[in-house]
């Protein structure tokens, strides 16, 4: 019987109406059913003695009932009551509206019974419990608790698993090698899909859990691993070869550099030259904290891609983004003979002709923008090589529509930058056909960012250093949670903010005011305006997040900071710092949550990405703080990205043994699991782009 072709609706209770709730949930068929995993378990398996009841605890208690129920009537209410022992202690059960139970109920008899405690004087009642005998518990006492919808009821579902339990007869190959069982104490799969809906004990869960979470992440290990694969042996890159006169014009560059490049980002320069000389397509990703300079790796990787005679994409998030990065790098690459232009939503019709004319025919060579460049139209005589910057900001379907220009015979070279700091561990899995380059050194003679915890009665203090640091020729952030006021929260707005500081505190300053609905070409233009100097207090949303400089701004003021996330703030933080002047960041925030301040005093005391991103994780709990959603990746159902490294690694460390012995997954064995990445997970192998 195959399970992934079987409907819902073959099995009882289950009609073609009830059938279209359970695709809500996406669970479309047999398998989708049997891999629809319990939110929750409720445990009925902690019996407490009578006398340790507590006023409005929920319990499960065995006792005997020695009273003959009582069957009473106030108009159409009811009320059956008797009480219940255990030999040491009385306590009463109550049932309302429910006259039928006093039939079932047999005094002498022993029940399990789980309801909610309430205190009335001395004595205590359960509240309408639910009861058992012996056999009814054995089957029962641990019972799974499903995610639902309107509509479908835990029983609905209940019965539904049960009865494809009934059917599924080992029909699933289990696609973890025996060795790999072993080596990581694993159950097997016909056991485990069993116990994890239908546990009879505690441990019976959580070995079941244990086992298909490994075996979850082990597939998408595996799937990502044969995606580098296959680019690898398929897929036809234009090999670069570095000329003499090529490495001259690199060395040249460097050293037009008003600073020196770090060791990181040397290391990174080099990994992509390497890689660019190679005939398979590049796929790297360049991950670097905030102001590591990935910005100067890229411009290297552009030059020497044009002086190998192609063409290149550099892909921004954002137009404000991508039109620093076309300032930065046509003030670079520009002198050196190097012709560059800016695509983006805003580009003119008339423009934008000229310049897919003009990437048409090669009389261009690197084209700086958004999404917008992706379209059908634009044509390169010779692409070599993309890069996207700020990879964890673009959705899965603009990354599918540069894997649908990249479809030419020619792959290019592809490189993706992000700040985002992912353990390495989990890299592994996320970036699986990705090679890495890590930056981790900033930049010398940066100082570490100060950063302070403050109160609203602390402005007038904060206004004076913001004063200062106008007279000294510097520039600010203010960072607003909302664009404008709103009657629901005493949040601090954008606009009221500015209205505040332009109007009444500063006067005498230029004030500016960035948010996310402003046009784009507004957007651009105070942007220009902050970078040029002509604006001194620049108050925003956190649409400066994403990757802006301005190495001029050294000081930051947050509002309502306890609103932002952790890795958010040190994102935000990132836009100052980055140069050799001293830089603060103020967190403004009136909350008295004392989570919400050790969240933001992990800040204060450190810079370090990595340091925030597990901080954050121990004190908000998991998330979706790597975006897996955006990595186009199937969402995990059962791995916790955050809390699950012990398995993370087992997964690892497994499957590098595995690819040691047998790299293309030839065996029979091995064969096991291409075909259960198949049946599991088609779309894996189908064309996700990382
Ligand atoms: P990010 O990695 O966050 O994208 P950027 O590329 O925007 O960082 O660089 C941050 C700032 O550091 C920029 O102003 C850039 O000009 C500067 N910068 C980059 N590399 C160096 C270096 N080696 N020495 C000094 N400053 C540098
Ligand atoms: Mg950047």
């Amino acid at each position: 019987m195959n399970f992934k072709q079987t409907s819902l609706s073959s099995l009882n209770q289950v009609s073609e109406k009830r059938s279209a709730l359970f695709k809500k949930l996406q669970i479309n068929n047999l398998e989708d059913l049997l891999f629809f995993f319990p939110r929750d378990y409720e445990d009925w398996t902690e019996i407490i003695p009578l006398h340790l009841v507590e006023d409005g605890a929920t319990v499960t208690v065995k006792a005997k009932i020695i009273s003959q129920p009582k069957l009473q009537y106030r108009g159409r209410l009811s009320w059956l009551r008797t009480s219940l022992s255990d030999g040491a202690t009385v306590i009463s059960a109550i049932w309302f509206n429910q006259p039928w139970l006093s039939k079932k109920l047999q005094v002498d008899f022993e029940y399990y019974f789980h309801g909610k405690v309430q205190r009335q004087g001395n004595s205590f009642s359960l509240q309408n419990p639910q009861f058992f005998d012996q056999t009814e518990y054995e089957q029962q006492k641990i019972q799974a608790i499903y995610p639902l919808t309107a509509g479908l009821t835990q029983n609905l579902l209940r019965n539904a698993v049960n009865q494809t339990l009934a059917l599924y007869d080992n029909y699933l190959i289990d696609p973890l090698p025996d060795q790999v069982r072993q080596d990581n104490q694993l159950s097997t799969l016909e056991f485990s899909l069993e116990k994890i809906h239908q546990p009879q004990d505690k441990y019976e869960h959580v070995l079941a859990r244990k086992r298909l979470a490994f075996e979850e992440l082990f597939l998408v290990r595996a799937a990502l691993y044969l995606l580098k694969r296959k680019r690898q042996s398929e897929l036809i890159a234009n090999v670069l070869e570095p000329s003499p006169q090529i490495r001259e014009k690199m060395n040249a560059l460097r050293s037009s550099l008003a600073f020196e490049l770090t060791g990181a980002q040397i290391r990174a320069i080099n990994d992509l030259l390497r890689d660019m000389r190679q005939v398979q397509p590049m796929n790297r990703l360049l991950q670097g904290d905030v102001g590591s300079g990935k910005t100067m790796v890229a411009a290297f990787g552009l030059a020497y891609a044009v002086w190998s005679g192609g063409q290149a994409i550099f892909m921004a998030p954002t137009s404000i983004l991508a039109m620093q990065h076309f300032e930065t790098l046509s003030s670079m690459l520009e002198p050196v003979g190097i012709k560059i232009e800016l695509l983006t939503g805003q580009t003119s019709a008339k423009k934008r002709r000229e310049i897919l004319d003009a990437a048409e025919k090669q009389e261009l060579d690197v084209i700086i923008g958004t999404h917008a460049v992706l379209e059908k139209d634009l044509i390169l005589n010779n692409p070599v090589l993309t890069i996207t910057d700020e990879q964890h900001r673009f959705g899965v379907a603009q990354r599918s529509a540069l894997a649908d220009f990249e479809q030419k015979r020619f792959y290019p070279h592809r490189l993706v930058m992000s700040a985002t700091p992912i353990p390495r561990t989990l890299g592994l899995i996320l970036y699986g056909d990705l090679d890495l380059s890590i930056m981790d050194e900033l930049p010398q003679g940066r100082k570490p960012i100060q950063t302070y915890t403050a109160k609203s009665e602390d402005m007038p203090r904060i206004y004076k250093i913001m004063r200062q640091t106008v007279e000294r020729s510097e520039q600010i952030y203010v960072v607003c949670p909302l664009i404008e006021d709103s009657d629901l929260t005493d949040l601090e707005s954008a606009e009221s903010t500015y209205e505040k500081l332009s109007q009444k505190i500063f006067p005498d300053l230029q004030v500016g005011l960035m948010h996310g609905s402003l046009k784009a070409d507004q957007k651009n233009q105070v942007m220009e305006q902050f970078v040029a100097g002509e604006i001194d207090i620049l108050v925003s949303t956190t649409v400066i997040e994403v990757g802006v400089d301005n190495p001029n701004a050294t000081l930051m003021l947050i509002q309502n900071a306890e609103r932002f996330g952790l890795a958010q703030l040190h994102q935000l933080r990132g836009r100052i710092g980055r140069s050799d002047l001293v830089s603060i960041c103020i967190l403004l925030s009136d909350s008295e949550d004392e989570l919400a301040l050790e969240r933001l005093k992990t800040l204060c005391q450190t810079q370090d990405g990595f340091e925030i991103a597990e901080q954050d994780l121990k004190l908000r709990g998991p998330g979706d703080f790597f975006g897996t959603k955006q990595h186009g990746l199937p969402q995990f159902k059962l791995i916790n990205l955050y809390q699950d490294h012990q398995i993370i690694e087992r997964v690892n460390r497994s499957f590098q043994k595995i690819i040691e012995q047998d790299p293309d997954l030839k065996s029979q064995n091995n064969q096991n699991i291409v075909k259960a990445i198949k049946q599991r997970y088609p779309e894996l192998l189908m064309g996700i782009t990382l």
